[in-house]
């Protein structure tokens, strides 16, 4: 797997080596031609690395004040139809990903120059810090280690496939790690549609359990739900079955919102069935301290939803919690258990009203 992922050397702009071709042909298998191979789509971008501007460390997606992030890179590999990040005036578009240099060094000046240490930071919470790209990986690593030093915990989220050599620097600070492997299918057909450039399901399944056992604080989020495509019966009940055969026992699960550029991006991917959309017509606009306004599926069919999932999830073993992060208009209080996410438990749900 790892002669698939191409390492590149520094300089800007660079494009994937001449393994980039094994790497398309690993992802889009050919009984599955989604895209025209002369489609963008189809096309590694290139890879900008620039010199950022202002401070590494910023407030976001947490509410907390003692949990911070920072970003790796503007933009993202994996193209996923439902990326928030994608429709966002800051993206620099699908052909092109700017790795901002010496990520690793500035965060350790900064960290010195504190007077209080964060208690968590979220790696690229905006893209994704493992895309199968070795030099941002590596950089990933970096930011880690600096972080596990000054006992700060890295918080990653992912739909990438973790290099080996990354994963043994994730076990040696395991202490100071906490890992989210997202997912929405273990239809491949349906996965292609919907994260194009992601790792296969059944590979980041392999790694949740690999990092499991590796004693590295791994944790699954369903995530984005898309109502009538990914929510459903037919849709969760292999995925929770894979996911309780891997150890996992807790999952997050949080429905899709939109915005225009989201629309846009996930309409023509849905083709006959982009009429699901249409159920967030009638759904409430909503913003919250960290994230812009948004259009969200009524709170009711929202309820339903969850409600269906946790009655699934429960058959095998695995408890649901939700962030208030994609359900503004449901009120938590603190996290119970320490972690940095406020998290909405059945009691809450039960309470809440359309
Ligand atoms: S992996 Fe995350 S950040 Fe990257 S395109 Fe998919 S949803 Fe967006």
């Amino acid at each position: 797997m790892v002669g698939r992922w191409q390492s590149q050397s520094a300089g800007a702009p660079t494009v994937p080596r001449a393994s980039g071709a094994p790497l398309l042909a690993s992802w889009q298998r050919p009984e599955m031609p989604l895209f025209p191979r002369e489609s963008t789509r189809c096309r590694p971008p290139l890879v900008e690395r620039r010199a950022r501007c202002g401070p590494v460390l910023h407030r976001g997606p947490s509410e907390w004040d003692d949990v911070l992030s920072l970003n790796l890179t503007a933009g993202c590999f994996h193209r996923c139809a439902f990326c928030c990040a994608r429709g966002s005036a800051a993206y620099p578009g699908d052909d092109r990903l700017v790795l901002y240099e010496r990520t690793a060094e500035q965060l350790d000046r900064e960290l010195a120059g504190r007077r209080r240490r964060p208690r968590q930071v979220y790696i690229s919470p905006a893209t994704d810090p493992f895309p199968p790209l070795a030099e941002v990986q590596d950089e990933t690593a970096r930011v880690v280690e600096v972080l596990a030093r000054w006992q700060v915990t890295a918080c990653l989220v992912t739909r990438g496939f973790i290099r080996p050599s990354i994963q043994r620097v994730l076990e040696r600070h395991r202490r100071w790690v906490q890992v989210t492997v997202a997912m929405t299918t273990l239809d491949r057909r349906l996965q292609h549609r919907l994260e194009p450039w992601a790792a296969p399901p059944r590979l980041r399944l392999r790694q949740l359990k690999s990092l499991h056992r590796c004693g590295v604080a791994v944790r699954a989020a369903l995530e984005p739900l898309i109502p009538d495509l990914t929510d459903t019966r037919r849709n969760l009940a292999p995925l929770l079955q894979a996911l309780a055969e891997a150890g996992v026992r807790h999952v997050t699960a949080g429905y899709l919102f939109l915005r225009s550029g989201i629309r846009d991006h996930l309409a023509p991917v849905l083709g006959d069935e982009a009429n699901i959309l249409a159920s967030y017509d009638a759904g409430p606009l909503l913003r919250s301290a960290t994230v812009a306004a948004a259009r969200y599926l009524p709170k009711a069919r929202r309820q339903r939803g969850y409600a269906g999932l946790m009655a699934l999830a429960a058959e095998y073993g695995i408890q649901v919690t939700l962030s208030s992060l994609t359900n503004p208009d449901f009120h938590a209080g603190p996290p119970p258990d320490g972690t940095s996410r406020p998290r909405l438990s059945l009691a809450l749900l039960a309470q809440a009203r359309p």
